[in-house]
């Protein structure tokens, strides 16, 4: 692309004169070399397993209708290839005057952990490491502080000292997880879903290092996902199986919730403990709560201004 081309262009996410091969350079000179290599290699394995379409692709933001939809043409044949599975992938937008805010009553939680079983099964997470983007922490009654959680409990739920602590990503209206991106590869869009090209993160991870919320993953390798335990119905920027070398995270479903449907970790919830919904809808049950309960938010202190709320009965 020449400069003149890039002139007459509007403003683009790719922060002028910075490559995502110099961005790798750059972790070269940071980590040295022993460090960036083991780094780097699930990236390697990506590189190798790219075809020259998808090296080629733009960043989401750039790309024309018609791009777009070769782009998922391309991908949904790659399930096919890939994991047998016949899927559809959606180019789900911000639906206007929309902005979703999740919300747990923390007295109806008893950590029984299907929310998690949920988001697994509807993301599309690989089965070997049994991801998923919510961490359901056993807390200590009389605190807020997610780091004394623990996330490894076992045995009978609930008990009686102890509360349960549901944390995914808190969609943060000043997300330090954007910021630090050297690509533009995540962003926050107009709903305030924060979202990642799954085609353009180089794998750095800073992302992950720098959200205070530990709601990021890294696929250190190829997700396995039985072609009969694929969810079909995708979308581009949130449940189509990402690749390997690429940091993920929670979308508040927008597959689901930008088509009128709730997160699948609320319909799987069995005891009513969450709401979700359009802050702008002043009938929304969600604004009521805001309005009504004394709502907590983890790391206040942060500033990241989560638009994800904890309350009490
Ligand atoms: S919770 Fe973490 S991943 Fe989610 S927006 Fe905030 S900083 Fe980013
Ligand atoms: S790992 Fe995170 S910070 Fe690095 S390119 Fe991907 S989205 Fe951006």
């Amino acid at each position: 692309m020449t400069t003149t081309e890039n002139a007459r262009k509007p403003s683009l996410p790719i922060v002028e004169n910075f490559t995502r091969r110099a961005a790798v350079k750059g972790g070269f000179a940071t980590l040295g070399a022993a460090a960036f290599v083991a780094a780097v290699s699930p990236l390697r394995q990506a590189a190798e397993d790219k075809s020259a379409a998808e090296f080629m692709q733009q960043h989401y933001t750039e790309l024309s209708p018609q791009q777009k939809a070769d782009v998922i043409a391309r991908l949904e044949a790659e399930a096919k290839e890939n994991y047998g599975a016949d899927v559809t992938i959606a180019d789900d937008r911000p639906i206007p005057g929309t902005k979703f805010v999740y919300a747990i009553n923390l007295s109806v939680c008893n950590g029984n952990g299907k929310c998690v079983e949920a988001c697994h099964k509807e993301n599309n997470h690989d089965r070997d490491t049994n991801q998923s983007y919510i961490r359901v922490l056993e807390m200590p009654k009389g605190t807020m502080d997610m780091e004394k959680g623990n996330t490894t409990y076992t045995g009978a739920v609930p008990q009686d000292d102890k509360f349960y602590l549901p944390v995914q990503c808190q969609q943060c209206d000043e997300p330090p997880c954007v910021d630090v991106c050297p690509v533009k590869a995540t962003w926050k869009e107009e709903d305030g879903i924060v979202v990642v090209d799954y085609n353009w993160c180089i794998g750095c991870r800073y992302c992950e290092a720098a959200c205070p919320y530990h709601a990021r993953r890294f696929n250190w390798k190829k997700p396995e996902v039985p072609a009969d335990e694929v969810n079909p119905d995708q979308s581009y920027l949130s449940n189509r199986i990402r690749p390997v070398g690429v940091v993920e995270k929670c979308t508040y479903c927008l597959h689901r919730t930008r088509r009128g449907k709730l997160p699948a970790c609320l319909e799987a919830c069995p005891t009513g403990a969450r709401v979700f919904g359009n802050i702008l809808d002043k009938d929304s049950n969600i604004r009521w709560i805001l309005e009504n309960k004394r709502v907590y938010i983890l790391k206040e202190e942060l500033g990241t201004k989560p638009a994800f709320f904890y309350y009490f009965d």
